[in-house]
């Protein structure tokens, strides 16, 4: 095999990592032996992240940058390349939800998910990837969903997941040659903060929500973050680079 060891040390850049997914990624690639960059609207909330990687014995960075803004994208990355070293793994897990039925559903609404879901993963692959071309090696991996597939009030949302999809693979095609591997992770419900905002928002208890979801899959469980860090962690692997421009969906039954 003529990639480095499974041990080698990269700088990653996880987005959305205060708090849910983002923040289990984090700590997982941080627990296989990486240094991250913890991006997040808010620096600040991403202290609870960046302890949680320094006590796992890794270097730990917190960046506070919409990654729907493209100059913030830009100088997010040069903050991390400066303190960090090169990025050659991104993640690409913030996203939001704005839930409405197409009567209801305001161009802003339909804006704001695509902006960030969508143009934020292009933009900050965009940026790393120069580094990634640089090493000769990256790994991208792009948080879609099962509503990709489509999804009641959602859009936007299946919308912005399924152009994640073909984001990620066009990634795969233009990127190959350089040693770089672009995969997307479709989770299933998740419990989170996001899924328990939800639940608010229907009117649901989030019990109920959860038990609902879990009707929808065979494992007979809801998802927890640590499910898609894993999956995560497997793309981002140093032996999984003949694993490329795939969508595993992660949802507790088959989908997709
Ligand atoms: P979450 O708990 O809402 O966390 C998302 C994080 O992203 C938050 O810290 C949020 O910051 C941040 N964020 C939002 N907009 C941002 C922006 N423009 N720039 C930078 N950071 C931003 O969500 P989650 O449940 O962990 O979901 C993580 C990813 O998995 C998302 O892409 C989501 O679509 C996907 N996913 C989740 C589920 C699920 O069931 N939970 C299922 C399928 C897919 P604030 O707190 O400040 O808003």
């Amino acid at each position: 095999m003529s990639e480095a060891g499974a041990s080698t040390t990269r700088v990653a850049i996880v987005t959305g990592a205060a708090r849910g997914i983002g923040a289990s990624i984090a700590l997982r690639l941080a627990a296989d032996g990486h240094d991250i960059a913890v991006i997040d609207l808010d620096a600040l909330a991403c202290s609870e992240t960046v302890r949680g990687i320094e006590a796992l014995g890794r270097r730990a960075l917190a960046v506070g940058a919409d990654v729907a803004d493209e100059t913030a994208v830009e100088q997010a990355v040069a903050d991390v390349t400066a303190a960090l070293g090169p990025p050659t793994i991104l993640v690409n897990n913030a996203g939001i939800l704005r839930d409405r039925t197409i009567g209801k559903m305001s161009l802003a609404d339909w804006d704001l998910v695509i902006n960030v879901n969508l143009r934020g993963a292009f933009l900050m692959s965009r940026a790393v990837q120069a580094h990634m071309r640089a090493a000769g090696w990256g790994r991208i991996v792009n948080l879609s969903s099962t509503a990709a597939l489509g999804n009641l009030g959602e859009a936007n949302y299946a919308a912005a997941k399924a152009g994640v999809q073909g984001l990620t693979k066009t990634l795969a095609i233009e990127l190959g040659r350089y040693g770089i591997t672009a995969n997307a992770v479709a989770p299933g419900f998740v419990e989170t903060a996001m899924t328990a905002e939800v639940a608010a928002r229907v009117g649901m208890t989030f019990e109920d929500m959860k038990q609902q979801a879990i009707a929808g899959t065979v494992v007979g469980r809801v998802g927890q973050p640590e499910d898609i860090a894993h999956a995560v962690s497997f793309f981002v692997d140093e032996r999984s680079g003949y694993v490329t421009g795939q969508v595993l969906y992660v949802a507790g039954g088959p989908r997709g």
